[in-house]
């Protein structure tokens, strides 16, 4: 069902709002790792909206390494996501990991992520099949572009046929990046698939001084989105603190993309 041979033409997805994701427009998702307070996230949604950004993400179940760390506000972090979206009229996206929060999410998210930490939680997979509602899948830390499409492959296999796929960065040795962004897996999904196909150059690089590159290579490349994180105070941000854009970098950021001609 991924597959380009079952379907020539690039799948778009149609999100409230006439936002499309594929098809030729380029999408930008930003937000904070986390949901961290009503207020935080209110910020981010202000500062989104005037930058013209219509999707905001924000995690809520937060798959940490530690479990000391901040774990995320779960459901009351999903109501704070939604409450600050509508007030700014912007869609959300955040992260679920437990097959039971699916439905249960369904009222608070526009988009269903799956982490790379869950690519390959089948029942996971499975549960976010069997809604009517587009998911964005995370290529896992170390999968395959074959594990990637097989993994998207399960949610469609039940019948949900609005499925992005997004490269994250996968595992390498090397050190100067967080992970390493795997820019030809863009063709290479846009070739064998016709599911849109977005960048997160967040969590690929961990760096914020080589975004704008990266963001207009994933692009050239045939991407249909980016995905960034945005804070209003990086520095004290409950997770990934080292790699948020506070709203100054952020702007500069989406200017600089858009004026590369790249982003339609
Ligand atoms: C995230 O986008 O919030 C996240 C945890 O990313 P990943 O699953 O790609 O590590
Ligand atoms: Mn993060």
């Amino acid at each position: 069902l991924v597959s380009r041979k079952t379907r020539k033409e690039d799948t778009v997805i149609l999100l409230p709002g006439d936002v499309v994701v594929g098809g030729g427009a380029s999408l930008m998702v930003a937000g904070p790792c986390s949901v961290e307070s009503e207020k935080q996230t209110r910020a981010v949604a202000a500062a989104l909206q005037k930058a013209g950004v219509r999707v905001m993400r924000g995690g809520a179940f937060k798959p940490r390494t530690s479990p000391y760390d901040f774990q995320g506000l779960g459901m009351d972090g999903l109501r704070i996501l939604r409450e600050a979206a509508d007030e700014y009229g912007l869609l959300t996206i955040s992260e679920i990991v437990d097959p039971a929060h699916i439905e249960p999410s369904l009222d608070y998210v526009d988009i269903i992520q799956i982490g790379a930490r869950n690519m390959q939680n089948f029942e996971l997979l499975k549960a976010a099949g069997e809604v009517n509602k587009p998911v964005l899948l995370k290529r896992g830390l170390a999968a395959t572009m074959e594990e990637f499409l097989h993994a998207a492959e399960y949610i469609m296999s039940r019948g949900n046929t609005q499925v992005m796929l997004i490269e994250r960065g996968i595992r390498t040795y090397e050190k100067w990046t967080r992970n390493t962004l795997d820019i030809s897996a863009v063709p290479i999904l846009k070739q064998e698939s016709h599911l849109p196909v977005l960048v997160d150059v967040t969590h690929s690089t961990g760096r914020k001084d080589i975004l704008v590159p990266c963001a207009k290579a994933a692009l050239a490349a045939g991407a249909d989105g980016i995905m960034v994180e945005v804070h209003p105070d990086p520095a004290t941000a409950l997770s990934d603190a080292a790699q948020q854009l506070n709203f100054d970098e952020f702007n500069t950021f989406f200017d600089e993309v858009k004026a590369s001609g790249l982003y339609r």
